[in-house]
C-alpha cells in the first residue's frame, strides 16, 4: 500500500509548498485545489490549499498529517494554480502571499477550532497526557486548538474520538449565505382554490391578495417583497392568509449578486470607422494573441468591446474586461448592464466580502457569468472557458499592485492568463504605454487605430498659457491666470461646465527658480532632483546622485560636510529656488474666493473613499448641480460627461518634473486623458494649460494629437539613459526600523550583487520616501539587458538576499522585491 502526500500552500510568506501526509480515510476525498486544515509550526493551524498530490516520500521524516478537508469540490481550478505558479516565478513572490491576495477573504477562513469539554463523559479512564488536556479545559471551558502543541494533538484527537471533548469551528469573516422570504400556496389548495376562497369568505383584501398571488406566481413560490410591492397590499393581510394556512412563508437562499437581470438593449450599430477597427481586430486575432486598440478619447472603443464580447459569448466563451479603478467600474457596469444583464458580473473593491465570495463561487459553478467587469484582482477569479481579456485603459498605473506582495502588473499577468486559456487579449487606450506600443513595433502585438471621435466631434482646441509671463506682467491671481479666470466666466455664461485639474503628488516637491523656471535635474538620469528638506540636498532617486547648491553651483554632496542649501538659481543667478507643489484643496479655496457664485466640488482620493461618495460627486456633476469640478487624475480617467466646455490644467509642469523616468509618459497620458473629458458631444471643447515652459515639445505633441512624435522622443530618451523597454528593471527595497542595520544590509547586498551582476547594480540609495511607518528604507535598482537571461538574474538576486538574511541581525530586515517596478 502506498502512502499519499499532498503539497500544501499555506497563507504565509513562504516560497515553497509544504508536504503533508494524507490520512487513509481522506484519500478518496482529497483533490488538488481543495482547502484543507493543516498544522504548521509548533502550534498553529491554517487553511491551506492542495497544490499537488503524489506518493514521493519527502526527504525528511516528521511528516504531519492533514487535519481536515474543508471542501467537497476544488475551489481552485488547475488554470488558476498555473497562473499562481507563473506569478510566483516571474515576480519572485511566495505562493502563500499570492494565495492571500488571490482569494476573497470570505474564502480564506481564518479558522479557529475550539475544543470543549463534555463533563458527562469525564468518568472514562484516561492517559496522563489526556488528563493534562482535561485539566486545561477545566480551567477554561473552551479553548482554541491552536494553542496546543503537536504532541498534545494526538491526545486531543483521541479525546474527540471517544467523545470526551467536542470540536467546533469558530470562523471569523467567513461567508454566510443569505436567505429571503418567499410565499407559496399550501399544496392542498392548488387544485381546489375554491376551498381556499370559501375559507376567506368575505374578506375582500385577502381574496384580492390570493388572486394576485396566483396570477403572478402560477402557484409557484415568489418573493414576499415582490408580491407586496407589485400588489401594494399590506403585510397584515398577508399575515391573515398565512395564519389561515392558505399561504406559507418559505426561506429561500438568495444571492447578493445579480444573476437574473435581463438584457434590455441591443448594441449600437458601429460607424464605418468603428467597423473597420472591429474587422481589423477580428482578423488580427487569427494570427496574434494580443492587439492594441489605439483609439482617441470618445472614439467608441467601448462600443467595439461590446460587439466583441457579444461574439465571444455567442461562441460559448467567457470574457474578462479589466478596468483600472473601482470608481470607473460602476459607471461602466451601469452602461454594460443593458447589453449583458445577468450574464455580467462585477468585481471590484467596493463589493463587500460576501458579494466577492458569491461571484467567486458563481464562477466555479456551471452557470457562471459570461462577462466579468473588474479591477486587477479579477484576474484571480475562476474561469472555465476564457476566450477574451479586454484591458481597458491599459496604460493605467492602477493595474500595478504596489503593496503588499505579489507586486504584479495585472496587464502583464492577464496576458499570461490568456495564454493559459488559449484566449486573446485586447488592450485599449487613447494613450498607450510605451511598453505596449513598443510591442507593436517589434511585432508582438498588432496595432489597430481609431482616429475619429463618434459623431464627428473634433478633438478639443488646446491653448497654452505661459505663467512665467503672467507672473511677470502681474496677470495672476493665486494660481489662476487672468485668461483662465475669464474663460471660466465665459464658459459658465454659456451654461457649460468646467473641470479643473491639479495633480498634486504627495511627497514629490521639487525646486524651481521663480525667475526663469529652471528646475535642477540629475546629470546622469533624465529626472528632476527631489529636494530633501531634512538635510537640504537635491537627490536623484534613480542613481543616488546627490548635490547641494553652493556659490550658485552644484557640488557633489559630501556626507561629512554638507553645507546649507544656497537658494540662488544656478542658471539665471538672480531668482531664488523655491520648493513647489500645491494641491487640489488649495485650488478649491482659491476657486471659492474667485467665483463665489458658482457651485464647486472636488474629486480626489480624500473626497471619494467610498463608491457612494465617488458616484454622488460624479452624478451631481453629470446632472448639472455642479459648475466647477476640481480634481486629481481621478477626473482624467474614462468619465463620460455631456456638457464640459472647458478643461483647465493649472500647472502642467509638476507632471513633467516628477522624479521618474516615466514622468514624460505619464504627463502625456494625463494631459491627453483629461483633455478628452471635454467636447464629447456635439460641440468642440476647449482646454487651457498653464505652464512655465510652453516651448516643451510635449504640448505640441498633445495639441497635434501626435502620439508617435511623443513615442519616438520618449523612446530616444529611454534608449539614451538605459531604461525600459530597453532594459528590465528590478528594484529591491530594504527596510528596517534601525537605520544602521538597514544601511549595512543594503550595502552588503549591493556589494554581493555587484560581484555577480557588475554595473547592472545601481545604489543603494534612499527612495523618495526614506522612512515609512518608522521603517528606514534603502533601495537597490537593477538594470538587466533585454537579451540577458532574466530568470537567472532573478535567481542570483534571490540567493544573495537569502545569503544576507541568514546572518544576524539581518534576519530581521525586510527585503522587498519589485520586478518591473513603476
Ligand atoms: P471611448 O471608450 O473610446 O472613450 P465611448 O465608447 O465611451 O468612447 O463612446 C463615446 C460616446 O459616444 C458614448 O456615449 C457612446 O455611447 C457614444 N457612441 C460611440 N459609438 C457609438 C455608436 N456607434 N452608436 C451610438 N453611440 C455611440
Ligand atoms: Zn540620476
Amino acid at each position: 500500500m502506498t502512502t499519499k502526500f499532498a503539497d500544501i500552500i499555506v497563507p504565509l510568506p513562504l516560497a515553497q509548498t509544504y508536504t503533508y501526509s494524507i490520512p487513509e480515510e481522506m484519500e478518496n476525498q482529497i483533490a488538488i485545489g481543495m482547502r484543507v486544515i493543516v498544522h504548521f509550526g509548533t502550534s498553529k493551524f491554517y487553511t491551506g490549499i492542495v497544490a499537488n498530490i503524489h506518493s514521493n516520500h519527502p526527504f525528511y521524516d516528521k511528516i504531519k498529517p492533514i487535519s481536515e478537508i474543508i471542501d467537497d469540490k476544488p475551489i481552485l481550478l488547475p488554470s488558476q494554480l498555473q497562473l499562481w505558479n507563473f506569478i510566483s516565478q516571474y515576480y519572485q513572490s511566495a505562493l502563500g502571499d499570492i494565495y492571500k491576495t488571490a482569494l476573497p477573504s470570505g474564502l480564506k477562513i481564518e479558522n479557529e477550532s475550539i475544543i470543549e469539554l463534555v463533563p458527562e463523559m469525564l468518568n472514562i479512564k484516561l492517559s496522563r497526557g489526556e488528563e493534562k488536556i482535561i485539566e486545561i479545559l477545566k480551567d477554561e471551558k473552551s479553548h482554541p486548538i491552536t494553542e496546543f502543541t503537536t504532541s498534545q494533538l494526538k491526545h486531543i484527537k483521541h479525546l474527540i474520538d471517544i467523545g470526551v471533548i467536542t470540536k467546533t469551528e469558530k470562523t471569523t469573516d467567513n461567508y454566510k449565505p443569505k436567505f429571503t422570504d418567499f410565499i407559496a400556496i399550501n399544496p392542498i389548495y392548488i387544485n381546489n382554490i375554491n376551498n381556499a376562497l370559501h375559507i376567506i369568505g368575505r374578506a375582500k383584501k385577502q381574496k384580492e391578495l390570493l388572486e394576485k398571488y396566483i396570477e403572478l406566481s402560477e402557484y409557484k413560490a415568489i418573493s414576499k417583497k415582490d408580491l407586496l410591492d407589485t400588489t401594494g397590499i399590506s403585510p397584515t393581510i398577508l399575515k391573515q392568509l398565512t395564519d389561515k394556512n392558505i399561504l406559507h412563508i418559505e426561506k429561500h437562499r438568495c444571492y447578493r449578486i445579480d444573476t437574473t437581470s435581463t438584457i434590455s438593449s441591443k448594441p449600437h450599430e458601429l460607424t464605418i470607422a468603428q467597423q473597420n477597427a472591429y474587422k481589423a481586430i477580428k482578423s488580427g486575432f487569427s494570427t496574434h494573441q494580443s492587439i492594441l486598440l489605439h483609439g482617441i478619447t470618445s472614439s467608441g472603443k467601448t462600443e467595439i468591446y461590446i460587439q466583441l464580447i457579444k461574439d465571444y459569448i455567442a461562441q460559448g466563451k467567457q470574457v474578462l474586461m479589466l478596468v483600472p479603478e473601482a470608481g470607473l467600474t460602476q459607471q461602466l457596469a451601469n452602461r454594460m448592464k443593458q447589453f449583458f444583464g445577468g450574464e455580467m458580473g462585477i468585481f471590484h473593491s467596493f463589493c463587500n466580502n460576501y458579494e466577492k465570495v458569491e461571484t467567486y463561487q458563481h464562477q466555479l459553478s456551471d452557470n457562471h457569468y459570461k462577462l466579468i467587469i473588474g479591477v486587477r484582482s479579477s484576474i484571480f477569479l475562476p474561469f472555465h472557458n476564457l476566450g477574451l481579456i479586454i484591458i481597458d485603459e491599459e496604460h493605467d498605473m492602477g493595474y500595478k499592485q504596489m503593496e503588499p506582495a505579489p507586486r504584479y502588473h495585472a496587464r502583464d499577468v492577464a496576458t499570461m492568463l490568456a495564454r493559459i486559456h488559449g484566449a486573446k487579449t485586447l488592450l485599449g487606450t487613447a494613450t498607450p504605454s510605451i511598453e505596449t506600443y513598443a510591442n507593436c513595433y517589434n511585432g508582438k502585438y498588432i496595432l489597430v487605430e481609431l482616429n475619429e471621435r463618434y459623431g464627428g466631434v473634433t478633438l478639443p482646441q488646446i491653448h497654452l498659457i505661459d505663467i512665467k509671463e503672467c507672473y511677470r506682467k502681474k496677470q495672476m491671481k493665486g494660481h489662476f491666470s487672468l485668461e483662465m479666470i475669464e474663460t471660466i466666466n465665459q464658459c459658465i455664461e454659456a451654461k457649460k461646465q468646467i473641470i479643473l485639474f491639479q495633480n498634486r503628488r504627495g511627497f514629490a516637491s521639487y525646486m524651481k527658480c521663480t525667475q526663469c523656471g529652471y528646475v535642477p535635474k540629475c546629470p546622469n538620469c533624465d529626472v528632476s532632483l527631489t529636494y530633501h528638506r531634512h538635510n537640504n540636498t537635491l537627490t536623484c532617486h534613480y542613481c543616488g546622485y546627490t548635490a547641494t547648491i553652493h556659490n550658485s553651483q552644484f557640488i557633489i554632496h559630501n556626507h561629512e560636510n554638507h553645507s546649507a542649501l544656497n537658494s540662488f538659481c544656478p542658471q539665471c543667478k538672480e531668482g531664488q529656488l523655491h520648493t513647489h507643489g500645491f494641491g487640489t484643496e488649495q485650488v478649491e479655496d482659491e476657486v471659492k474666493l474667485l467665483f463665489p457664485n458658482y457651485k464647486v466640488a472636488r474629486l480626489d482620493l480624500d473626497t471619494s473613499r467610498s463608491a457612494k461618495s465617488f458616484d454622488s460627486i460624479v452624478e451631481a456633476f453629470q446632472s448639472g448641480e455642479i459648475d466647477i469640478l476640481i480634481g486629481t487624475q481621478m477626473v482624467a480617467k474614462g468619465l463620460d460627461f455631456d456638457n464640459v466646455g472647458l478643461v483647465g490644467i493649472l500647472n502642467a509642469d509638476n507632471l513633467l518634473h516628477h522624479p521618474d523616468f516615466r514622468a514624460y509618459e505619464r504627463a502625456y497620458q494625463l494631459l491627453v486623458q483629461v483633455s478628452g473629458r471635454t467636447g464629447r458631444r456635439a460641440e468642440k471643447g476647449k482646454v487651457l494649460i498653464q505652464t512655465y515652459q510652453p516651448e516643451n515639445p510635449i504640448f505640441n505633441q498633445i495639441r497635434m494629437n501626435d502620439y508617435r512624435a511623443f513615442f519616438n522622443q520618449d523612446m530616444n530618451e529611454r534608449h539614451a539613459f538605459n531604461y525600459p523597454p530597453y532594459v528590465k528593471l528590478i528594484r529591491i527595497r530594504i527596510k528596517h526600523t534601525d537605520f544602521n542595520i538597514c544601511n549595512y544590509a543594503a550595502d552588503m547586498l549591493a556589494n554581493k550583487l555587484k560581484l555577480r551582476l557588475k554595473n547592472r547594480i545601481l545604489g543603494p540609495d534612499i527612495p523618495p520616501i526614506g522612512r515609512i511607518q518608522n521603517k528606514h528604507i534603502k533601495q537597490i535598482l537593477i538594470k538587466i539587458e533585454i537579451t540577458a537571461p532574466i530568470q537567472q538574474a532573478k535567481k542570483i538576486i534571490h540567493d544573495e538576499i537569502q545569503g544576507v538574511m541568514s546572518q544576524r541581525p539581518y534576519n530581521t530586515v525586510q527585503f522587498q522585491l519589485d520586478i518591473d517596478p513603476i
